[in-house]
């Protein structure tokens, strides 16, 4: 249980993860962090299992630990299908001709992956209200600490409630060789949150939304910690690895102690998100889920400097001057990083904009515009700027193979 005093309403903050360890070589470590646990079942994919699962299997194995393996293909996606694989298998010990015999169904879902399959196993974990743990083999997100699971269903992406990890173990030299893609993901992810807090400020302003100051002062320092990091992300330079992957887990915490996404996730989401559902709508797999909020923040970015300049709202322009200096930071990262961009045709990425403001609910300068009648010219407008800006290329150019 991790926990923090706080001095908003809900006076403290806590969540149910017992360990978190990031440092070099902690899969070393991994059958003493579970050591209260004697049937842990083994999840991974094939890429996740050579880097890292192999490895975590044999110690579990020599302690005695482990109850099976389950492996699913390079690039398993958190689809229904995955879930009930995993499902399936995390019940195969149970004596097939009495089903009332003691079972030997497993104690702890063990996740060796980063997103996709971390969103596998907290689903199942769930549903079987059994504890589950996440190996971290790259700092792609921020959804190791998180609450609720986006799992495609269908043509449809869905968020359930999920379990919270109990533990968290990430491995630095492992994270280190995540492919690059999954590196800057992990960036795309994570400078969005300048955006959702200033959202979170603007509603808490205007409609009285619960605001907790000090979560939000911590998902902030997480941010500029991985803006700062990303510099150094190329080079796979160690300290950067652990700068990155320590302000994605400080972002999921501040979702986890939160309650909600809140902390974490706004107009860039929206927009980002709803990106990704029209890939799932039209059958296709969609992008990496940080590369799309990437976009989607510079988006947010360019509509509320466009707000700032035109607007006198006097609630609303002072909290947005508040954050100009973090934009002007990001806008000089790109410049440097070159994040990749999925979405270059105006339609669709108008469309992320106009549909992205009742992808949830949630107030977020997108309804704020909606509501003065502004909408439509903003998200017409912003496109040239932002393609002028911070497109250096598409993600398929330069990354050809994935996928
Ligand atoms: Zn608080
Ligand atoms: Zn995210």
């Amino acid at each position: 249980m991790i926990e923090m005093d706080c001095t908003c309403v809900q006076k403290r903050h806590s969540i149910p993860t017992e360990t978190i360890e990031v440092s070099d070589r902690a899969i070393e470590k991994v059958a003493d962090i579970l050591k209260d646990y004697r049937r842990i079942f083994l999840v991974a994919d094939e890429n996740t299992y050579a880097v890292a699962g192999a490895r975590a299997e044999e110690l579990l194995k020599n302690a005695g630990r482990l109850s099976h393996t389950l492996v699913l293909p390079a690039g398993a996606l958190p689809n229904a299908e995955n879930v009930g694989k995993v499902l399936i298998e995390a019940g195969r010990d149970r004596a097939a001709y009495d089903i009332n015999a003691w079972s030997l169904n497993p104690d702890y879902i063990l996740a060796v992956g980063s997103g996709s399959l971390n969103d596998t196993c907290r689903m199942v974990s769930y549903r079987l209200g059994i504890p589950y743990g996440v190996v971290g083999t790259a700092p792609s997100m921020d959804g190791y600490a998180s609450v609720v699971a986006p799992l495609l269903n269908g043509r449809k992406k869905i968020v359930y409630n999920c379990s919270i990890a109990r533990h968290i173990i990430i491995d630095l030299s492992v994270n280190a060789k995540a492919p690059y893609p999954l590196l800057l993901a992990g960036v795309g992810d994570v400078i969005g949150k300048y955006v959702a807090i200033l959202d979170w400020e603007i509603s808490r302003d205007l409609n009285g939304e619960y605001y907790c100051e000090n979560i939000a002062n911590m998902v902030l320092r997480a941010t500029a910690q991985c803006v700062e990091a990303s510099k150094g992300l190329k080079e796979r330079d160690l300290a950067a690895i652990r700068a990155t992957s320590e302000g994605l887990l400080l972002s999921g915490e501040g979702i986890a102690f939160c309650g909600s996404s809140r902390p974490a996730s706004g107009t860039e989401h929206m927009i980002g998100q709803t990106w990704e559902v029209m890939d799932v709508e039209e059958g296709k797999i969609p992008n990496l889920h940080g590369i799309e909020v990437g976009e989607g923040t510079f988006t947010a970015i360019e509509l509320f400097r466009r707000l700032y300049r035109e607007t006198d709202d006097a609630a609303v322009k002072p909290l947005i001057e508040k954050y100009l200096p973090a934009f002007d930071r990001l806008e000089e990262m790109q410049k440097t990083l070159k994040l990749p961009f999925t979405v270059t045709e105006k339609e669709r990425f108008t469309q992320g904009i106009l549909r992205g403001r009742t992808f949830r609910d949630r107030y977020t300068i997108l309804q704020y515009l909606y509501d003065h009648g502004k909408l439509e010219e903003y998200a017409d407008q912003v496109y040239d700027t932002v393609m002028r800006k911070y497109c250096f290329g598409t993600f398929k150019a330069q990354f050809p193979a994935w996928r």
